[in-house]
């Protein structure tokens, strides 16, 4: 038994702080989330909605080869322009693979990380996998971690496939809402 400023802490009392602080601690990371979330920037979802009506537009059989050439050349201007906008909030990783021996490891790929709202992608920049080591990469530039982001593993067990970002943002980002509320309510509950 310790004591602490004349308290007595026994060994339950303490595993129940820990286990307090521990909870406060799942709560504060789900409260960082929903802030990200409330952050995305009205103009950014605007862009990427033009951006959908856009390829909508492009991809009717019956328009002019002329009207696609200029739609086509929009798209990829918007598109520049949102990557250029966006903070990358979410981003959704796939860890890479360190290949085969049978493959000489010439299978093995990095990891990967891409952002949900713009799209943008990024292999890690350490990826190096050969006989001597394997390692899948860490280090990305653009879609670096940190407190302003949500980094979540791809929900997808086919690692060459993606989530298909052209879509409106609330369909792609309603899982990960879903995931805040139940976890705020467990937590309050
Ligand atoms: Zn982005």
């Amino acid at each position: 038994m310790l004591i602490l400023s004349g308290k007595e802490l026994t060994a339950d009392k303490l595993r129940q702080m820990l286990k307090e602080f521990e909870d406060n601690k799942t709560k504060t990371e789900v409260i960082r989330k929903a802030l990200i979330l409330t952050g995305i920037p009205k103009r950014l979802t605007k862009l990427r909605n033009k951006i959908l009506k856009e390829r909508i537009k492009v991809a009717n059989p019956n328009i002019r080869v002329i009207t696609r050439r200029k739609l086509l050349a929009q798209i990829n201007s918007h598109r520049c322009e949102l990557e250029n906008l966006c903070s990358h909030p979410v981003i959704y990783q796939i860890q890479g693979y360190g290949g085969s021996r049978s493959e000489e490891f010439e299978n093995a790929y990095p990891t990967r990380r891409y952002c949900l709202a713009c799209g943008l992608f990024e292999n890690a920049a350490d990826f190096k996998c050969n006989i001597m080591v394997s390692n899948t990469g860490t280090v990305f530039s653009k879609l670096s971690s940190n407190d302003e982001r949500i980094v979540l593993p791809e929900p997808f067990r086919q690692p060459r496939n993606y989530i298909d970002i052209w879509q409106p943002l609330e369909a792609l980002l309603h899982p990960v809402e879903l995931e805040i509320a139940k976890s705020l309510n467990l937590n309050t509950a």
